[in-house]
């Protein structure tokens, strides 16, 4: 599934009809899942993972890895695909990242932790994608 801009909701009631309850807390008011519940978190089918609110590609598979954090982690995203957003939130700054099409919450983004040679952490609800099986 994946909507053409003139088919995006354009209002957050529009949205709530398109969405499970769990999916508009998380995509739309910017929510998060609890750590070791996402039906990705240690997922390594091949494939693309799209924004679960519009369609669009966001990550591929190919950069995936075990965080072990709780959550599905990135550590590359298709080039221009996620928004940054410096978020001050919790008493802390964090970097949250968005669908850059229809501004859906996916989750946030670290950076400097050495996971991977990329030094790059996208930490992504799995509510806020879906997985395309290559
Ligand atoms: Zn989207």
């Amino acid at each position: 599934m994946s909507l053409e801009d003139t088919e995006l909701p354009r209002t957050e009631d529009e949205w709530r009809v398109r969405l499970t309850p769990e999916e508009f807390r998380v995509l739309r008011e910017a929510g998060t899942e609890r750590p070791f519940t996402g039906e990705y978190v240690d997922t390594k089918t091949p494939g693309v993972y799209h924004c679960r609110a519009c369609g669009l590609e966001l990550f591929s598979s190919d950069t995936k890895f075990d965080s072990h954090c709780g959550w599905p982690s990135f550590d590359d995203a298709i080039p221009g695909r996620v928004r940054e957003i410096e978020d001050r939130t919790l008493g802390m700054v964090r970097t949250e990242i968005r669908c850059a099409r229809c501004d859906s919450h996916l989750g946030h983004v670290f950076r400097g932790e050495g996971f991977t040679d990329k030094d790059t952490r996208h930490c992504v609800n799995s509510v806020s994608i879906r997985l395309e099986p290559r």
